[in-house]
């Protein structure tokens, strides 16, 4: 279970109605594009107590399937690779 910043971050997030969003594989903040799509824009800062973000680990994601031989939206990625199991060790 990850800790946000704050209260609200925790809470608009867990709200599937707010355009805020969390993407645990890439440990990535970003406001929904409501296109349909599943498109977003990073944010690095919170909006509501102004802390920054943790660094975004998507150019690692990235490099860690580039090492296994897959690309973005492969068949094969591995289950963890879904998930933040890759980068959070749980502490
Ligand atoms: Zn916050």
């Amino acid at each position: 279970m990850i800790h946000h910043c704050c209260h609200l971050m925790t809470l608009y997030i867990d709200d599937e109605d707010m355009i805020v969003l969390y993407v645990p594989k890439f440990r990535q903040y970003g406001i929904q594009v409501l296109d349909g799509g599943s498109s977003y824009i990073e944010i690095k800062y919170c909006p509501w107590c102004g802390s920054k973000l943790p660094e975004s680990l998507r150019d690692r994601w990235l490099e860690e399937l580039e090492k296994l031989g897959l690309e973005f939206g492969s068949p094969e990625i591995p289950e963890k690779y879904k998930t933040d199991l890759w980068w959070n060790t749980g502490d």
